[in-house]
């Protein structure tokens, strides 16, 4: 799938629309869900334009995923979500329900968040 430059991610990245920043280097942005789905509900995205986690992995530079993964491990360990425990998630495509198509890691925390998926799923 090809990069949609106005997807509301790049739209955020790009100072178009306000977001609630939780965290921010020279390869990442992180911000609150608008819609939060649990008591801490964080999204951590690229600045590059990458779909999906298939298209980040194949295509970031070594440093842009290194910052990446390092981004997430400073905010859960900034918001000493550790201690209880957290979940990560990465919905990628249609099977994998994603809404917002620029790669992005969802960090779930402050409540027991249940089995993985819907016992019906
Ligand atoms: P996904 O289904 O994995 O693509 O998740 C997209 C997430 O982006 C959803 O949890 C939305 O609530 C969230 N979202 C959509 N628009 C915004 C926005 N403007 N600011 C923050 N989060 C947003």
């Amino acid at each position: 799938m090809a990069y949609d430059t106005n997807n509301i991610f790049a739209r955020i990245l790009k100072g178009e629309i306000p977001c609630s920043k939780v965290y921010e280097d020279a390869h990442v942005l992180a911000f609150n869900d608008i819609h939060p789905q649990a008591p801490t509900h964080i999204l951590v995205i690229p600045k590059g334009a990458y779909v999906s986690m298939t298209d980040f992995a194949q295509k970031a530079t070594a440093a842009e995923q290194a910052a990446f993964f390092a981004a997430v491990g400073k905010i859960v360990a900034e918001k000493g979500l550790d201690a209880d425990g957290y979940r990560t998630i990465a919905n990628a495509g249609a099977n994998g329900g994603q809404e917002v198509p620029h790669f992005h890691i969802h960090i779930l925390a402050g409540k027991r968040l249940g089995r993985m998926l819907p016992e019906a799923a």
